[in-house]
């Protein structure tokens, strides 16, 4: 028989337009519209996943503020990160798009808000950056592995690229995440 996880809160983060409602619709549903509807406002999704012949509910937030969502325009109008409530979460995912430099500074601003806001005592929730779009590599805006040890190094958190677009590290991400976020909800 399986046995029973237990819950874990997965926030899923990072500036519109970056890819956070097709990461989760590939994890979840095996699905990339070209178009989806732009989600208004936060949206939690609540399935039940299977990993290391263990069953977990899950809670995952799409993470997207609401507002007018991506602006080709230009960034004025992304979301503030302090509007975020950061502490009831297990794990976060900080997305950001490996052609768009702003996306990488929201992500860094994220990551600081989210240390500035954990409760005293509350045990440290496993971080994973995450640089999407890999499809798009030829565009990317800085050299992977500098980046990948500023994460991990600078900041300590778990750093990653995917790509939603072709289901490529989709699964593997939430795979790490979790596994992650469990060695530290269970103590040695
Ligand atoms: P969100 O605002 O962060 O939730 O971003 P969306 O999931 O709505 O995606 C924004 C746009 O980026 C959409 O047009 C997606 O089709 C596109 N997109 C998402 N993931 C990828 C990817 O891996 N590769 C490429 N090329 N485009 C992507």
């Amino acid at each position: 028989g399986r046995r029973l996880g237990g819950s874990l809160r997965v926030a899923v983060l990072g500036a519109p337009g970056v890819g956070k409602t097709a990461i989760i619709r590939q994890f979840l549903f095996g699905d990339y519209p070209e178009r989806h509807r732009p989600t208004d406002g936060p949206c939690l999704y609540r399935p039940a996943v299977l990993l290391d012949g263990a069953v977990y509910d899950l809670s995952i937030r799409d993470g997207d503020a609401a507002g007018p969502g991506p602006s080709p325009g230009g960034h004025e109008e992304w979301p503030d990160p302090k509007d975020w409530s950061l502490q009831d979460t297990d794990a976060f995912v900080l997305v950001y798009d490996i052609c768009s430099p702003d996306s990488f500074d929201y992500v860094k601003a994220l990551r600081q808000r989210i240390a500035e806001n954990r409760p005293a005592g509350a045990p440290e929730a496993p971080i994973l950056v995450v640089g999407n779009k890999r499809d798009r590599q030829r565009l990317r805006f800085g050299p992977r592995r500098a980046l990948a040890a500023l994460v991990r190094r600078g900041w300590r958190c778990g750093y990653l690229e995917c790509s939603a677009k072709y289901n490529w590290h989709v699964l593997r991400l939430f795979r790490e995440l979790l596994r992650c976020a469990l060695v530290r909800a269970r103590p040695a």
